[in-house]
């Protein structure tokens, strides 16, 4: 059986800035913007903020990208985080950690991984490291988990075979995901699963804070640092606010801007 004990999350894609287009506006508007952003998220993030005001040009002041997304952030106005997004895909993930992912609902979107439509009988299983460093506990952990897989893999092929039986007119497709559906019943949380996800950065702040914090889960919480480990190479001007701190012997992410 296949175990998996460390999560995977690829960052895929990101929000693409139209240079042309964003000249083409400043021509139209006579404004003179001047940034040192670099990054084409940081960049849009630091246009929405300025076309709140129009505040572009010399008597602006020159603030570096950093220091106006920043003040964007102390000052919590947080909608004009809301217009980058990023993509991910995570794998090596059990189906309790994407149950507590998915509960994030503001800014973000999921593509997962079906259990209807693909056969679990090669599935990899997510033990909990804190199961995994203790012999007895991963014997008894094996165990069930073996069981559970073999009653999926009996009941799959059993109502396989009884569906050709009571419906052999149905679509080859259908027969599937009808025997699937219901022997996936018996399979266990730890069931790994694969997820597409896209949030944008105030969404993303939001998932650190809760998801980061000692007292959250450890799976997502390794998820929520590995993102922010991304994060701050992707996007230091909008994610470098935060610590990583020890507290108790557990790290916790930290900002002085929550919930912007
Ligand atoms: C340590 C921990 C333990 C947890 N334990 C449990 C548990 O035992 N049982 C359980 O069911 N869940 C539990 N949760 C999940 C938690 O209740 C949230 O569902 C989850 O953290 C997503 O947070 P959110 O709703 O703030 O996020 P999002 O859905 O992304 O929302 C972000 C923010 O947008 C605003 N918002 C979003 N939707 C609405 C709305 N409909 N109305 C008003 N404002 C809205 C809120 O300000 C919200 O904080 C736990 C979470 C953590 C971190």
């Amino acid at each position: 059986m296949d175990i998996v004990t460390e999560p995977s999350v690829y960052l895929v894609g990101r929000t693409q800035i139209d240079q042309a287009a964003v000249r083409q506006f400043l021509d139209d508007e006579n404004a003179d913007w001047v940034t040192d952003g670099e990054r084409g998220t940081e960049l849009l993030s630091e246009l929405a903020g300025r076309v709140c005001y129009m505040s572009f040009g010399e008597k602006q002041g020159r603030r570096s990208n950093e220091e106006y997304l920043q003040n964007i952030i102390s000052m919590e106005h947080g909608s004009v985080l809301e217009h980058v997004v990023w993509n991910f895909v995570v794998t090596g993930v059990s189906r309790s950690f994407s149950h507590e992912l998915i509960r994030h609902r503001a800014g973000w979107a999921y593509s997962q991984l079906s259990q209807r439509y693909v056969d679990e009988a090669d599935a990899r299983f997510v033990e909990p490291p804190v199961i995994a460093s203790d012999p007895e506990l991963h014997a008894l952990w094996l165990d069930s988990v073996r069981q559970s897989h073999e009653a999926y893999r009996k009941l799959s092929e059993g109502l396989a075979q009884r569906i050709e039986r009571e419906h052999p007119e149905w679509k080859r497709r259908d027969k599937r995901k009808k025997a699937r559906e219901a022997a996936r019943s018996v399979l266990p949380n730890a069931t790994e699963t694969k997820i597409f996800v896209s949030a944008n950065a105030r969404a993303l702040r939001h998932f650190i804070e809760y998801r980061g914090a000692a007292d959250a889960e450890p799976e997502i919480r390794r998820v929520a640092f590995a993102i922010l480990q991304i994060m701050q190479r992707e996007a230091p001007s909008l994610f470098g606010d935060y610590r990583v701190l020890e507290l108790n012997g557990a790290s916790s992410t930290h900002t002085e801007h929550r919930k912007v």
